[in-house]
């Protein structure tokens, strides 16, 4: 259980169910009342050392920003929601570029406020709407702390329209298992070869558990899919990828391929990536790559394009050879 070192809240959470019951919760944790939890003077002067160490404090406050923001990939708009960032350590995790602001796990307890709109606009639409409403979080992870996945299950299932959907990188999935949720939630379980969960993606949950995970909420009715990001073109990548694609294909269960979908996202970095994690996991592997990367403005970096489409033509031929009737809804 996520017991955190330190809390800093915002002090109106007390007026929010939730905010008394995390005040509850963790009554012993030492907690300090901050004025916004996107402005914390002392987060922000923290060195990029102690990256590690602000990972293991808590953040609670009020969302006020609700603005929805368009999407044309897995789903139509992309929904502020209950957290932002998480307590694991991806090296490449884009909430690390702005991370004295955002990487560390923020709770945000007025959860009514934002399903409500969620189902207004839903209600709304006259098409149906998919609202992508974990993405710059872990629902699974924060789930274990707020209980808030529960909670917006047992609310959303009832309603007239809609579908909300997120990632995950966590395989803590039982809590939910039992629910009615009546088809409208679309979890998107995101993998990677083994020694790259490892080497990389710190404190996530490891492959097999990821991929029971993924059996026991189809077993559930939920509907999946699996996210093959980031993928890192390190040394004897087709090897490691082919590898993945082989164990998913052997132990997904028959249900799962029924219905499955894949979507492929090719990692992103940056030179704030290299300089924090240099600091702050300086044994750590360096994801960038001079030969194989390119700049994409403001110290951002990519694959440059032959990588990509060598990439891309890899994850068609094998995704194609052993799923062959499972859609691939993107490579980017
Ligand atoms: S699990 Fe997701 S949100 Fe958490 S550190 Fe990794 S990439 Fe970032």
């Amino acid at each position: 259980m996520f017991i955190p070192n330190e809390i800093y809240y915002e002090k109106d959470i007390v007026n929010y169910e939730l905010g008394k019951e995390l005040l509850e919760k963790y009554k012993e944790v030492p907690k300090f009342e901050i004025a916004n939890h996107n402005n914390i003077e002392e987060m922000r002067k923290k060195s990029n050392k102690e990256f590690p160490r602000m990972k293991k404090d808590l953040i609670i406050g009020i969302r006020k920003t609700h603005k929805f923001v368009e999407n044309h990939k897995i789903s139509d708009y992309l929904v502020p929601y209950t957290s932002s960032g998480c307590t694991a350590s991806c090296l490449y995790c884009y909430l690390v570029c702005n991370y004295n602001k955002c990487a560390y796990l923020r709770l945000f307890v007025n959860r009514e406020e934002m399903l409500e709109k969620i189902i207004k606009t839903a209600e709304k639409s006259e098409k149906e709407l998919t609202f992508e409403i974990g993405s710059n979080s872990d629902l699974i992870l924060e789930n274990t702390i707020t209980n808030n996945l529960v909670w917006t299950i047992e609310n959303f299932k009832d309603t007239k329209k809609g579908f909300l959907t997120f990632p995950t990188k966590f395989d803590m999935v039982d809590s939910i298992l039992p629910l009615r949720h009546n088809g409208k939630i679309i979890v998107r379980v995101s993998v990677n070869p083994e020694e790259i969960i490892r080497n990389v993606e710190f404190g996530t949950s490891n492959l097999e558990g990821r991929i029971n995970a993924i059996n026991k909420l189809a077993e559930a009715g939920y509907k999946v899919g699996i996210l093959i990001a980031p993928v890192i073109f390190l040394e004897d990548w087709k090897e490691k990828y082919l590898n993945l694609i082989k164990i998913l294909e052997s132990k997904l269960s028959k249900k799962v391929k029924k219905e499955l979908f894949f979507e492929v996202i090719f990692m992103t970095y940056s030179y704030i990536h290299t300089k924090i994690n240099e600091e702050a996991y300086p044994n750590a592997i360096n994801l960038y790559n001079k030969e194989l990367m390119t700049g994409r403005g403001k110290g951002k970096y990519w694959y440059k394009s032959d990588i990509r489409k060598e990439g891309e033509k890899f994850f068609r031929e094998n995704l194609n050879k052993y799923f062959n009737s499972n859609e691939i809804i993107y490579i980017v």
